[in-house]
C-alpha cells in the first residue's frame, strides 16, 4: 500500500564517534516488505548505520522513523538521546538483529536461545512461546537441535538458530549485519537460503552483506556506501547492471 509509512526511515542521519565522523547525513527508506541491501567497503559506516537504527548507537542529527512514528530526542549534538525509555524498547523488540558472530548464549540450549527475549522481554505465555521457538527453529531446518547447546552446532546451524531467535520476537523487520561474512563457503548457502525464503515470504529487512550475488538475489533495492555518505542507490539490477560511479564500479570489480 502506497499509503503506509514505510517501516523504517532513517533521514539525514549524522553519527560520530567522538571526531571520527563515521555517517554524514544518510537516508534510507525500508517500505514493508522490502528488503534493502548496504553494501560498501570496510569501514564505509555499514555496521553503525544498523547500530543507530536500532538505537544501540546514539546518533547527533537526522531523524529515524518507524511505521511513521519518530523517535524523540533530549538535548542536541553530542548529547542528542533518545527521550522516551518506552519507546526505545519498543521499538528495538520490533527490530530484531542478526549479527555476524551470531550471539547464541552459550550456556543455553538452542530452544531456550530462542525462547529467552519473548519471555523476558515481552513476557509471553512460556507455552505460546515454546510452540512459536520450535515452530521457527523447524522453518531454519533446525527443528531437531532443540535441546543442543550452541556448540555443538555448524556455523551455519548457529547463525540459523540467531535467525530463528530474531524471529521469535515477531519483529516488524529484520536487520542483517553481514549474515554470512564468519561462514564457510558451504555453510554459507543454508543461510543465504533462509533469507531467501524470508524475502519471498514479504519480511521487511535491512541487511549488511559482502556477498553481492545474495544482495542482488533478494534486494527491492540497493544503497552502496562510501566514506559514511550514500555514492549510489538504486534497483539491484541498475546498480550492479550499470553502476554509474568510478568508486562503486572500482568496489564490484575488487568483490568479483
Ligand atoms: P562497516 O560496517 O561499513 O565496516 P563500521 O560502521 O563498523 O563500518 O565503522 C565505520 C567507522 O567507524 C570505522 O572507521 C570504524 O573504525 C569506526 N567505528 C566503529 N565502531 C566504533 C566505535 N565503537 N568506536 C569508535 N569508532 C568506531
Ligand atoms: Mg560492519
Amino acid at each position: 500500500m502506497t499509503d503506509q509509512p514505510p517501516v523504517i526511515e532513517i533521514n539525514n542521519l549524522h553519527k560520530a564517534y567522538g571526531p571520527l565522523e563515521v555517517l554524514k547525513g544518510v537516508s534510507v527508506k525500508a517500505p514493508r516488505g522490502h528488503v534493502i541491501s548496504l553494501i560498501g567497503s570496510s569501514g564505509s559506516g555499514k555496521s553503525t548505520l544498523l547500530r543507530c537504527c536500532n538505537l544501540l548507537e546514539d546518533s547527533q542529527e537526522g531523524d529515524l522513523r518507524f511505521n511513521g512514528e519518530a523517535v524523540t530526542w533530549k538535548g542536541t549534538g553530542h548529547n542528542r538521546r533518545p527521550a522516551d525509555p518506552k519507546q526505545v524498547l519498543r521499538i528495538r523488540t520490533n527490530l530484531s538483529m542478526v549479527f555476524q558472530q551470531f550471539n547464541l548464549w552459550a550456556h543455553m540450549t538452542i530452544l531456550q536461545n530462542v525462547m529467552e527475549a519473548p519471555l523476558t522481554v515481552l513476557r509471553r505465555d512460556r507455552a505460546e512461546v515454546e510452540a512459536a521457538a520450535r515452530a521457527y527453529l523447524d522453518k531454519v531446518g533446525i527443528g531437531d537441535k532443540c535441546d543442543v547447546y550452541p556448540a555443538q552446532l555448524s556455523g551455519g546451524q548457529q547463525q540459523r538458530a540467531a535467525i530463528a531467535r530474531g524471529l521469535c520476537m515477531e519483529p516488524e523487520a529484520l536487520l542483517f549485519d553481514e549474515p554470512t561474512s564468519a561462514l564457510d563457503p558451504e555453510l554459507e548457502q543454508e543461510v543465504v537460503k533462509v533469507i531467501k525464503d524470508l524475502a519471498a515470504e514479504g519480511r521487511t529487512m535491512m541487511i549488511v552483506t559482502h556477498d553481492m550475488k545474495l544482495a542482488a538475489d533478494v534486494s527491492d533495492h540497493v544503497v552502496f556506501l562510501h566514506q559514511g555518505l550514500i555514492e549510489e542507490q538504486g534497483a539491484p539490477d541498475a546498480l550492479f547492471g550499470a553502476p554509474k560511479s568510478e568508486r562503486l564500479r572500482g568496489f564490484l570489480s575488487a568483490t568479483h
